[in-house]
């Protein structure tokens, strides 16, 4: 699960991370008076959506189609304002935050549709004299928490990686030991800090190791962590992950959740039990079992086609389930075609059956349908399918159901 910004920060406050005051705003008189209550002399406005690169993001309403091109590429545009924007009075902040509320904001992350603005966070300005970079995630290979800095604060770590590899300085944290003093001293020296600051950001850094730890994070990134003027550290912007597993045990985190930021598909998949992850292609795929699955979809890309979706409907899926994961793919506009590939063990093929039938009967059937069924009650299952009159194509191996449904679609 991911959470805005400010979300981000309000956890990581708990936890002792040094910030600057900020507040959130839904509206513009609301920011004005965040910023009054904060005080000071400087402001930043930000837009709050689930995804970075909103500095040089632009807002589809406000600037040419070139030009949120441009920004989708994540490339510097001269037009317009982007999504992070410096004030100096509480005016300047309610009409900053009127200009981005309610708009929609295109970033190099949020593809070309972008995401509509619905909050922003009201934050003091910050004395910048570095920003650096820094995450913490899990290192799978290694089974440890893994914290990882550069100092090109401000870029994308996958461009790091890619230009300049060796500016990537990383430590792994001892599960038992926990963050010790000497790796975030060795860290601060590998970025090439020195005096106060190396014992600040030491501590910065085992404060984002805590917070890591009690919130059951998956990740996460301070992108820029800044060192300013007087030498402190601060964290500027803040992403935080978290384990959807673990999310029982963190109902403040669950109470964050923004359902606007969320596929709407993935979102209905979430109320039936469903594992479903929206995907790029144009092949809806309608499966049982994630092994199952995963093969579905490698042998939809090895006849030179593309799944438009994940789908795992479960081992015991009911009727009204396999109705709703219908439902979910073919409100898919990008979807030309469906895949259903079941294998009936404990679910038996007949009730997959009338569950597709009912689904088709529903929602209306306006690209192809390819059925694959085996296992228990199969032959019940391909007769309902056939007497139900219905433009169903059926197959009888995943080898042919695959051609058939790549062929329907043109690919
Ligand atoms: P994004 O990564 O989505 O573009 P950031 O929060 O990283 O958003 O902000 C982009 C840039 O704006 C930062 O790299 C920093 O230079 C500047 N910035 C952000 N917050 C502040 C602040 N409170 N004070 C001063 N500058 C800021
Ligand atoms: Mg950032």
């Amino acid at each position: 699960m991911k959470v805005h910004e400010f979300q981000a920060k309000q956890v990581l406050r708990k936890y002792g991370v040094p910030l600057q005051a900020g507040e959130p705003a839904t509206t513009p008189d609301e920011a004005a008076a965040a910023a009054d209550r904060i005080g000071g002399a400087v402001w930043v406005v930000k837009a709050q959506i689930h995804a970075g690169g909103r500095g040089l993001g632009r807002f589809k309403e406000q600037v040419s189609e070139a030009a949120i091109a441009a920004a989708a590429r994540g490339e510097r545009v001269d037009e317009g304002k982007g999504g992070v924007r410096l004030t100096r009075s509480s005016d300047e902040v309610r009409a900053q935050a009127a200009d981005m509320l309610g708009q929609t904001l295109v970033t190099k992350q949020t593809g070309a549709e972008g995401k509509t603005v619905r909050t922003v966070f009201v934050e003091a300005g910050c004395d910048i004299a570095k920003e650096l970079y820094l995450s913490m995630l899990l290192d799978r290979s290694k089974n440890q928490v893994m914290a990882m800095a550069s100092t090109a604060g401000g870029m994308s770590i996958e461009d790091v990686a890619a230009e300049n590899p060796d500016a990537i300085k990383k430590v792994w944290v001892d599960p038992v030991v926990g963050f010790a003093a000497y790796q975030g001293r060795k860290l601060a020296f590998d970025l090439g800090m020195s005096g106060k600051t190396v014992s600040h950001f030491t501590k910065f850094v085992a404060a984002l190791y805590r917070a890591y730890l009690g919130t059951d994070a998956t990740m996460i990134e301070i992108n820029p962590l800044v060192i300013t003027g007087a030498g402190d550290v601060v964290a500027l912007d803040a992403k935080m992950t978290f384990d959807d597993s673990a999310l029982f045990r963190h109902k403040d985190i669950v109470e964050m959740r923004d359902e606007h930021e969320e596929d709407p598909g993935e979102l209905e998949a979430g109320e039936w039990d469903l594992s479903y992850v929206k995907l790029d292609g144009n092949i809806g795929c309608m499966v049982n079992g994630a092994g199952l699955a995963m093969s579905t979809m490698d042998i939809i890309k090895l006849k030179g086609a593309e799944p438009a979706n994940f789908l795992d409907v479960g081992g015991g899926a009911g009727k009204e389930q396999v109705a709703a994961a219908f439902r979910i793919i073919t409100s898919d506009p990008a979807v030309q075609g469906i895949l259903v590939n079941i294998f009936g063990g404990i679910m038996k093929c007949d009730v997959i059956a009338e569950g597709v039938i009912a689904a088709v009967k529903e929602v209306g059937l306006q690209v192809p349908l390819v059925v694959r069924l085996e296992g228990t009650n199969v032959e019940i299952g391909k007769q309902l399918l056939a007497e139900s009159k219905l433009a169903i194509t059926p197959a009888s191996t995943l080898d042919e159901a695959a051609d058939a449904i790549v062929a329907a679609v043109g690919g």
